[in-house]
């Protein structure tokens, strides 16, 4: 199925050392046709309908290159509670659901930060809205959960439960459980968890596809590592919502490879991606891996797979032609997966490359060996800006290599930028203006706020297009105005460069090209696209 033709004219397009002279481009059949004066490519295709860029920025359409897109698409219709400043507002928040969707199935939201709240989350004040009906509360990094005791009841959790490996219940004096669950532990609740509505269905998926049309999304790297989303992100794809590189879990690993699949099978739509594995933790739980401990009291964190097992599954999936991402916050995760990646090198290379989510701490001896093994580095720029304050009580002086997008950049490696929504938003001028400014959107300069580790709006849509692509084994063919790359392009409602650094999050996708078909229009009805024929020539 392919859309257009459309021909977009009087746009500034991205990047501008490659298209100096031209602005215009043509799509077609799914594909960039062609590039160009608007004057000239009117005259080729004078009948096609045409679309007045009116000076804005044009770039090919963005990837968010890790997202979690079934529980993003969930979440949307659940309680939000990012950003919620105060237990009482949050406890507000979930009253007011509880009251719009009586259901009895569980109640769940997600996106609280306890930090600087003026009590801790417990059951008790859950109880209190909700006895009968369970409750369950995903902390804004999912690595926590804030349940009450109908949940509590409905898995048989009670002080007599031990505490998983990797994972704990917080406890009062006596063992009975607080109602929250830490890492490993929040996992007693998935089940439960799967109760809740809405329902996942065809409807929901391409609504949230929609949101991310909007966004100058075109296409994911997704993070979900089980075979129902794989199955639903490859439904989503064939009916052509969105481009999707699928990554996977140890679990289906086997099944996959039986079925002759590895990473880089696939077409423009889907494509099998690499194997996801978990170093450490998160920051805000203390939980990621360090080699020296925090600064504020929390020891080393948790490694998750130990190095020598990592350094074996690693290996042992390059055997099997899947490359593996892994997912590593503290410095000694980073140094664990960059040792995993050095020792599958003794197998024949992956078709796509290795890579290392969130990276947000490198010890200064390991940001040489990204370049030296070819590891590439998928961040998100939100990270940096939402965990500041953390980061600064947590890793003090070693904040100058964290969130280091401007060292490792500088030492060759690739960057890829997504949200790693549900976590943050996956609206990507937040992402390009925190990558810019390494300030929050407030004006609050972040803390760790290292600003030497910014980079240029350039360099950030890099990440965002052609990295990504990159990463996802599409150079050239996603995440590019080229001729004769997949028709996915952005049309911005203003000229990017000429807006200043503090104000990039004000900027918008006008209009969104999916496979040369316009799949977002936020221009008024009536506004409708004309024929190049139609308009004065330029
Ligand atoms: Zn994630």
């Amino acid at each position: 199925m392919t859309g257009g033709p459309l021909l977009v004219v009087n746009g500034k397009l991205w990047p501008a050392a490659r298209w100096r002279g031209a602005d215009a481009v043509f799509v077609r059949n799914g594909r960039i046709s062609a590039v160009g004066r608007g004057r000239d490519l009117r005259a080729a295709v004078p009948h096609a309908p045409c679309l007045d860029a009116g000076g804005a920025t044009v770039t090919p359409g963005l990837a968010d290159a890790h997202i979690h897109f079934v529980p993003w698409a969930q979440g949307r219709r659940q309680v939000d509670l990012l950003g919620v400043t105060s237990r009482a507002r949050a406890l507000e928040r979930v009253a007011a659901a509880l009251v719009a969707d009586p259901a009895p199935t569980p109640l769940v939201g997600r996106g609280w930060d306890a930090m600087g709240w003026e009590a801790p989350p417990d059951r008790a004040a859950l109880d209190a809205l909700a006895p009968e009906r369970a409750v369950l509360l995903h902390s804004h990094d999912f690595h926590s959960l804030w349940f009450n005791t109908a949940a509590m009841r409905a898995i048989g959790l009670s002080h007599e439960s031990a505490d998983p490996a990797h994972g704990r219940f917080e406890r009062d004096a006596a063992g009975e459980p607080l109602g929250v669950a830490r890492e490993h532990a929040v996992a007693a609740f998935e089940a439960l968890g799967a109760q809740a509505g809405p329902a996942i269905d065809d409807a929901l998926l391409d609504d949230a596809a929609a949101a991310l049309h909007a966004a100058g999304i075109t296409a994911v790297h997704d993070f979900q590592r089980n075979s129902t989303d794989m199955r639903r992100m490859r439904a989503l794809a064939a009916r052509r919502k969105l481009r999707v590189l699928q990554h996977v879990g140890p679990e289906q690993l086997e099944s996959l490879v039986a079925a002759g699949l590895a990473s880089g099978v696939g077409d423009a739509w889907f494509r099998v991606g690499a194997l996801k594995l978990f170093a450490d933790g998160a920051l805000g739980s203390r939980t990621a891996a360090l080699l020296e401990p925090y600064d504020d009291g929390h020891g080393l964190g948790i490694v998750m797979i130990p190095r020598d097992e990592l350094v074996a599954i690693v290996s042992r999936a390059a055997a099997d032609g899947f490359a593996s991402t892994i997912h590593a916050i503290g410095d000694r995760a980073v140094r664990h997966a960059l040792d995993a990646f050095e020792a599958a090198r003794a197998h024949a290379p992956t078709a796509l490359p290795p890579r290392i989510e969130h990276a947000q701490l490198v010890h200064p001896d390991d940001l040489g060996r990204f370049a030296a093994l070819g590891v590439r580095a998928s961040m998100q720029p939100q990270h940096a800006t939402s965990d500041a304050f953390a980061a600064t009580a947590a890793w003090g002086e070693r904040c100058a290599l964290s969130y280091a997008w401007r060292a490792i950049a500088a030492t060759g490696v690739t960057l890829a930028f997504g949200s790693d929504a549900p976590v943050e938003p996956p609206l990507p001028w937040l992402g390009l203006h925190a990558a810019v400014t390494r300030t929050r959107v407030d004006g609050t300069p972040a803390g760790g706020f290292v600003l030497a580790q910014r980079l240029t709006l350039d360099e950030a849509l890099a990440a965002y297009t052609e990295g990504a692509a990159e990463l996802a084994g599409f150079a050239g063919r996603l995440g590019t105005l080229e001729p004769g790359a997949e028709g996915d392009l952005v049309v911005w409602d203003r000229d990017l460069h000429a807006v200043p650094a503090d104000a990039l999050a004000a900027v918008r996708p006008r209009v969104t090209v999916l496979a040369s078909e316009i799949v977002y229009d936020s221009r008024p009805a009536g506004a409708e696209t004309g024929v190049a024929a139609a308009g004065a020539p330029r």
